[in-house]
């Protein structure tokens, strides 16, 4: 009899009860009591799911208040000494660690593998000691045995603990931890065993990943000194196939092993050969990463001969924990039933555990309805007019060479745009949004909602281009932007206007804390209908003489941050993607636009976990931003903006998008990620970024000029530009206009001592 369950489900509830109740608690108009209660009823509500759904255990240990790596520094009692917290922290200290307080900067942050979910990092010194947590986990264990459940808890793993976190002094190897870390591990497995667990999931997504030899060869160790427990581990990897780290994994002394059939399908036939004849085979074959049915008949196809085989060694499973897809499709009344039905959210693909789990036992009549309407839904997506559009396909189809460079090289358009904009040495400009007012949110929000007409809308919003170019004028910028005021989140911005995107109204995912994100839906061929930012970059550019940069968002970062099709490859849909934005940019062009920035902040997010998949990555990456950017004449000025600048490894990649200029964020570390630049010999012009404006603090006239000195040093400063590092939404207008006035006198102090250098 196969079995079926889940790694974990979405802890923030069907409607973001949890983020709700979080932020109403850091508010103090709920009491930490109140915001229990809304937890204990979201884990309820999940556990009562899976068991109506009959899997064979509910999932504990996948809830979090803020975060999963968090509750383990609490778990085994290794909480940042800085923070002067006992071995044991209350919820209120949790917050505190996750979110800061006056004393303490909060734990980092960072992105959780490939996802957009971020973990908060533990803290590694050679002196850390951990010391079990009796409660928490424990307790939610209890709770889902009194509800009458078959509790599977969940961890996360020994060495992927350690691997995630940061050594924070000079001269030690968080590894060596590890020996001080698995008794802790044991007391904890000895705990659940007591309280009547059978089987403990301990997750190791770090088997995914290029490890050093020391690691890899520190599993075993590690499970061997777990083995003694008495629970059955069900040691799961996820989020890629495990390559060179197979043979670690299947050996390991645990009775069973989950692996990734989504991302390391091919992998299957090398599992099942090597795995030991007593141990339990977890297959996740649905896709916890992206929204799409799953093909049913096919898994069935795929694995009735290994069920005949293992019988129940043989477990159903998505692919990862289900965290990463939105709750439900419940809410979705405003989506057309032809695109939900292609959809599966997190409780269709439970469901879909349930048939697949009734297809193996019984047989497939038994689970026939529920299979044939699954097949019809995948019929019906294959074979949809609004999937496949010849056009896009004829258009991809004959893409060729001269479609991704620019009619001539750098050095030759630079002279040809020197000539056109006549800029100063030292220009300075802007990433591209202004401070998002209560006023232009207000204002959208009726539009949105039809309460305000088109015309009155476009009026508002032209008053606010108006104040944004009358600003920057006044502060002396030498290329303006509009502001982006009409835009909420910018690839929502762009994917309401492209075809073959769509919308979910409740379809949130949780990205860190309570921080949702909703992430658009590619679904079909993508084209764009009609200009998309035109009208908005044509009345700013009526309104002043100096250029008005146009501003973009590239396929990468459309890509990177939305649900993509799981019917073609990545590829394909950034190239697109690509396509979309290329004819945007040549209306810009054409409307007078001479200069025309396409944003690709998620370009190096993009990276697969893998280095030896870098660089086919890159190739069509690079070669997508080319297809949009490069349909312009020499004339016409092209700026990338990149967040975080941690580049050094792929630097030869950024050159390959041969933007003309490129902004990047540098000021935070002192301009110390620009030196890589320098020693690559980075061939265009780049504007490191000046001003920290993730930070309220106003830098002064000095503190920019000795970036920008320190900038010079390494890039020859007839290539510099000068900007922030990233957009202003988030600022007021006050700090802005005044760091931005300083901004602009410190490049007049850098043209000076130039000037004056060269005489
Ligand atoms: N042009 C965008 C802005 O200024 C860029 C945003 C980003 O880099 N994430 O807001
Ligand atoms: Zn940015």
């Amino acid at each position: 009899m196969a079995r079926a369950h889940v790694l974990g489900v979405p802890r923030i509830g069907p409607n973001r009860e949890l983020k709700f109740a979080q932020e109403a608690c850091w508010r103090g108009e709920i009491d930490e009591a109140a915001l229990k209660a809304v937890a204990s009823g979201i884990r309820q509500a999940n556990w009562r799911q899976q068991h109506a759904a009959g899997l064979d255990f509910v999932t504990v240990g996948d809830f979090a208040f803020y975060d999963q790596m968090l509750n383990h520094v609490a778990l085994l009692g290794c909480v940042p000494e800085r923070f002067g917290f006992g071995e044991r922290i209350a919820l209120s200290e949790y917050f505190q660690l996750a979110r800061g307080n006056a004393a303490c900067h909060a734990m980092e942050m960072t992105k959780w593998f490939d996802t957009n979910y971020h973990y908060l990092v533990p803290e590694f010194k050679p002196d850390t000691h951990f010391a079990l947590d009796p409660g928490g986990l424990f307790d939610e264990v209890t709770e889902a045995q009194t509800a009458g459940f078959a509790a599977k808890p969940v961890l996360i793993g020994p060495l992927t603990f350690l691997w995630l976190g940061k050594e924070k002094a000079a001269g030690f190897n968080r590894l060596d931890l590890l020996d001080r870390l698995l008794p802790v591990y044991a007391q904890i497995l000895a705990r659940l065993k007591a309280q009547g667990v059978e089987w403990v999931q301990i997750d190791e997504p770090a088997l995914a990943l290029d490890l050093p030899a020391e690691w890899r060869s520190a599993f075993e160790r590690a499970y061997h000194a777990l083995n003694g427990a008495g629970v059955k581990l069900l040691l799961a990897s996820y989020f890629g196939p495990l390559r060179e780290n197979l043979l670690v994994a299947l050996k390991l002394p645990v009775a069973g092993v989950h692996v990734d059939c989504v991302r390391g399908g091919d992998e299957l036939a090398q599992v099942i050969d090597w795995l030991p004849a007593t141990k339990v085979l977890s297959v996740g074959v649905i896709d916890g990463r992206n929204i799409w049915k799953t093909d049913l008949n096919a898994v069935v196809d795929r694995f009735e001969g290994l069920h005949a085989r293992l019988a129940d060694r043989l477990w159903v499973a998505p692919s990862c924990s289900l965290l990463h897809v939105p709750a439900s499709l419940a809410g979705e009344t405003a989506m057309d039933a032809e695109l939900g039905n292609w959809l599966a959210f997190a409780d269709d693909k439970i469901a879909a555990l349930s048939t697949l789990k009734t297809a193996f036992n019984q047989g497939r009549q038994a689970a026939a309805a529920e299979l044939s309407a699954n097949a019809r839904a995948l019929a019906s997506r294959g074979a949809s007019s609004r999937v496949h559009n010849t056009a896009v396909a004829a258009r991809l189809a004959a893409l060729t060479s001269i479609h991704d460079v620019r009619n001539s090289p750098f050095a030759v358009r630079q002279s040809v745009q020197r000539e056109r904009f006549k800029l100063p040495d030292f220009p300075t400009t802007t990433i591209g949004s202004f401070p998002q007012t209560p006023e232009i949110r207000h204002v959208r929000a009726r539009f949105k909602a039809g309460a305000l007409g088109e015309a009155d809308y476009t009026t508002a919003m032209q008053n606010e281009i108006g104040h944004a170019i009358e600003k920057q004028e006044a502060l002396g910028l030498d290329v303006l932007v509009h502001g982006e005021a009409e835009r909420n989140d910018m690839v929502e911005y762009f994917g309401e206007q492209l075809s073959g995107f769509a919308f979910s109204q409740n379809g949130w995912v949780q990205s860190y804390g309570s921080r949702c994100v909703k992430p658009p839906i590619i679904y079909g061929d993508v084209s764009r209908p009609r200009p998309m930012t035109v009208a908005w970059a044509r009345h700013a550019q009526s309104l002043t003489v100096k250029p008005v940069k146009g501003m973009l968002t590239g396929p990468v970062t459309m890509l990177q941050w939305s649900f993509v099709r799981d019917d073609q490859p990545r590829a394909t849909t950034a190239l697109q993607i690509a396509l979309a934005i290329r004819d945007e940019v040549a209306d810009l062009e054409t409307a007078g636009i001479g200069i025309i920035q396409i944003d690709e902040p998620a370009y190096r997010e993009g990276l697969p976990l893998r280095k030896a998949d870098w660089a086919a990555y890159l190739e069509w990456a690079s070669r997508a931003f080319r297809i949009s950017a490069s349909g312009v004449s020499d004339a016409t000025q092209i700026h990338t903006h990149m967040c975080y600048s941690e580049f050094n490894d792929i630097l030869p990649a950024i050159a390959a998008m041969d933007a003309d200029v490129i902004t990047i964020e540098t000021s935070r570390s002192d301009m110390e990620l620009l030196r890589g630049f320098g020693e690559f010999s980075y061939p265009n012009e780049i504007g490191p970024g000046v001003y920290d404006i993730h930070s309220p603090r106003i830098p002064d006239v000095e503190d920019m000029t000795r970036l920008l000195e320190k900038a010079a040093q390494v890039i020859a400063p007839d290539r510099l530009w000068v900007n922030p590092d990233c957009g202003l939404k988030t600022r007021g207008w006050a700090e802005t206009e005044t760091a931005l006035a300083n901004m602009v006198a410190a490049a007049h102090t850098m043209r000076q001592s130039l000037q004056s250098a060269i005489r």
